[in-house]
């Protein structure tokens, strides 16, 4: 075993400390951001955090950090989140933290006194809210729309009550002294287990593009109608959902992708020619050239399919966020790190948004991905060797000790 059985024992006694908050009876967990659930796995990590003798704080969003005496001024930090989706693993976030803390445990052993901080940000899943990276988004941006106040969670209530009950802010101080982000997380896709790779350096985080596609035909009797007489919603988005995964198999050339994950059709009833549909688009992508040019193709799609099929078509946009490349000079180093720790490593891009995003617009910023298998994550199933966390970990402590050096 390439690591010491004390630290394997620690991240696995850490890791236990977390397993059974939020445990639903499908096996999976469920924490979501602002929820006492996921007050309990910043109590947790606090927790940890107090054992190692270090020093805890939150800030007016609710984050938490452990920091030693060292993190006091201009700082480095160690960060990722504890919440989770509905019914999800127990991997995806909690990696990160665990990467951390076992980072400022080693420079603890050593006596090395790193300015170094962990946090744990708040609501990273879009799963309450259905905004992502709340926690990090509220204290790099000095705060957050409106709109989003208004959003309501699934207990009905509001960001904006249930900030207020808690006594947070929806305009905090913008977080100060933070001289490089780091982050660990799952990589949740296969491409590290595909290549055999102990760690993956992200260069890109990709930008979600999102779209309502709504499609307006004409509800009639299924059964009076004449075929050649109908405008049926629902064949054309049939049509259309093929045409954009067409248009998103073009554009993986550039590592882009395009998804329809929900159609909601209407009255949905057995006989009834469908006459409203609305289909939600999620593409993703690192080169806003190509979300450019999916996004002009879907319309277009949209347009030709339901103009020949006499349907209404239109296209809402629901979100954009730009896609973040992650520092360069962060991504050489870390690359340096790893292979004088032979600990084999790749570059690659992450299709999922993480805080490190955030981060981006107020540091440099760096990610690495460890495996999970059979890149399952979102799910019961994710997994991830406790290894592979030492190898996030060891990769970012020797890279702060050269930093500091
Ligand atoms: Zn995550």
């Amino acid at each position: 075993m390439e690591y010491p059985l004390d630290d394997i024992l620690y991240v696995e006694m850490a890791f236990g400390r977390f397993y059974d908050i939020g445990a639903a009876d499908s096996g999976g967990v469920t924490r979501l951001g602002y929820t006492k659930e996921e007050d309990e796995m910043h109590a947790v990590f606090a927790e940890l955090g107090r054992e190692m003798g270090m020093e805890i704080h939150s800030d007016p969003v609710g984050n938490t950090f452990v920091s030693n005496g060292g993190g006091r001024g201009d700082h480095y930090l160690i960060g990722s989140h504890l919440d989770s989706v509905v019914d999800g693993g127990r991997y995806d976030g909690v990696a990160g933290i665990l990467a951390g803390l076992l980072t400022m445990r080693w420079a603890r052993r050593d006596g090395m006194n790193l300015p170094v901080r962990t946090v744990a940000f708040r609501c990273e899943e879009s799963s309450n809210f259905g905004v992502s990276t709340l926690g990090s988004s509220l204290v790099t941006k000095g705060g957050v729309g409106a709109d989003v106040a208004a959003r309501e969670g699934r207990d009905g209530r509001t960001l904006g009550e249930i900030f207020a009950e808690r006594g947070y802010s929806l305009k905090p101080d913008r977080i100060s002294g933070v001289r490089e982000y780091l982050e660990v997380h799952i990589e949740q896709g296969r491409v590290l287990e595909e290549y055999r790779q102990r760690i993956g350096i992200v260069t890109t985080i990709a930008g979600p593009r999102r779209f309502n596609l709504y499609i307006q035909g004409r509800a009639e009797h299924s059964g009076a109608t004449p075929m050649v007489m109908r405008s049926d919603a629902l064949c054309a988005a049939a049509e259309l959902i093929l045409e954009i995964e067409k248009i998103g198999m073009a554009e993986s050339v550039r590592h882009s992708v395009a998804t329809v994950g929900v159609i909601e059709n209407r009255p949905n009833a057995l006989n009834v020619i469908p006459g409203e549909v609305k289909l939600q688009v999620d593409t993703r992508g690192i080169e806003t050239a190509s979300l450019d040019e999916m996004e002009r193709r879907i319309k277009q799609a949209g347009k030709s399919i339901c103009g020949r099929r006499g349907a209404g078509f239109i296209k809402e946009k629901t979100g954009e966020t730009r896609p973040v490349a992650m520092d360069h000079k962060m991504q050489d180093k870390l690359a340096r790190v790893a292979h004088s720790l032979n600990i084999s490593h790749r570059r690659i891009t992450s299709g999922a948004g993480h805080d490190a995003m955030q981060l981006a617009e107020i540091c440099d910023a760096a990610m690495l991905f460890i495996p999970c298998r059979d890149g399952v994550s979102h799910n019961k199933k994710e997994f991830a060797h406790m290894e592979s966390i030492c190898d996030g970990a060891r990769v970012i402590y020797k890279y702060l000790q050269e930093e500091c050096a």
